[in-house]
């Protein structure tokens, strides 16, 4: 077995039969005339086509070819994650199976790897040959993903071609629908050094989008609250929990001893004093003291759960003399 590969391809499809062999061709054609070591790995994520079939023709005539099958349809991000276990080369190259990334970038992302010492190169698809209904919207999403982030070079979060150190990927855990933030997953695990490379693109040549439609915005948007929540405070829940809670409660507080007082007062010196809960003060009490008591649970709960989560020690130890 080879002991070092220089590049893995991977590729997750779903339902791409008719550009496989095109970009197999041109992939295989790129590595020869680098002579770069490689393997090219195919994530199957549950095509209905006959994407499977081509990819067992590829893999029975190229050792370098291998393939992994899904029994269905799990989405790109656990495409990615099975393609990352699998992969063993020292740069890990992703791309999608459209023919919408070209293997032409690959030689010099993996120099910007190896030589400029880049953790994760990102592609940017400056010119996009995409509807007006997909660059758009883009455009917003990479905003926000870069204030969010803090990665402020990046103007192409979710773009499908981008290039690894092999330890990136064997220390990053893709999920969900999380692939569109990769670089900032990489980022919170340690792995600060992320460049951008202006990349071709081309329209769809066969087949049809597979992320159309309104929801992935919402979706995306979620997702990525979630990762700030997760690089926040998500191994301390109750340094924001509480702290929340205990602003709410003491606020709460002051407004019992402001409506006590306003009581007390009347009643010392004797003049009609109101009810409790004619005043204000008395309804802002109740709500802040209710809420600050559910805020702190909710971060002492959070502190419970993460007390037992299997992942609550898992720190990134780049090195050990
Ligand atoms: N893909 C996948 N699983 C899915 C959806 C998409 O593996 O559930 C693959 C798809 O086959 C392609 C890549 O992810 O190789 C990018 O998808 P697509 O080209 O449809 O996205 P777009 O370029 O339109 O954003
Ligand atoms: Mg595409």
């Amino acid at each position: 077995m080879d002991t070092t590969i220089d590049i893995s391809v991977v590729i997750p499809l779903y339902n791409e039969d008719e550009s496989l062999p095109e970009l197999y061709d041109w992939i295989k054609r790129v590595m020869k005339e680098h002579g770069f070591s490689h393997e090219i790995i195919f994530v199957n994520d549950g095509s209905t086509d006959s994407s499977w079939d081509v990819i067992e023709r590829l893999a029975a005539a190229d050792k370098c070819v291998r393939g992994i099958k899904f029994r269905r349809n799990y989405g790109k991000s656990p495409a990615l994650y099975c393609g990352f276990r699998a992969a063993r080369g020292n740069v890990v190259i992703t791309m999608d199976a459209d023919l919408q990334d070209s293997p032409d970038e690959i030689p010099e992302l993996y120099r910007m790897i190896t030589e400029d010492g880049y953790d994760l190169v990102s592609g940017y698809k400056k010119k996009r040959y995409d509807p007006l209904s997909k660059t758009l919207p883009t455009k917003l999403f990479n905003a926000t993903a870069r204030k969010v982030s803090g990665i402020k070079n990046l103007h192409d979060f979710n773009c499908g071609l981008k290039a690894y150190r092999k330890e990136v990927v064997k220390n990053i855990e893709v999920y969900g629908e999380m692939h569109r933030y990769i670089p900032y997953i990489a980022k919170n695990a340690g792995f600060t050094k992320i460049g951008e490379k202006v990349v071709h693109h081309q329209a769809r040549k066969f087949g049809h989008t597979k992320f159309g439609g309104l929801n992935r915005f919402v979706n995306g948007y979620l997702d990525l609250l979630t990762l700030s929540f997760l690089n926040g405070f998500g191994l301390k829940p109750m340094h924001v929990f509480g702290f929340l809670g205990s602003i709410m409660f003491v606020l709460g507080f002051i407004a019992v001893v402001v409506v006590g007082a306003h009581k007390l007062y009347a009643l010392w010196t004797g003049t009609p004093a109101h009810l409790v809960t004619e005043s204000p003060y008395f309804y802002i009490a109740l709500t802040t003291m209710i809420l600050g008591t559910q805020l702190f649970v909710a971060g002492f709960l959070g502190e419970l759960v993460s007390r037992n989560a299997q992942e609550r020690n898992n720190y990134q130890i780049e090195k050990e003399i």
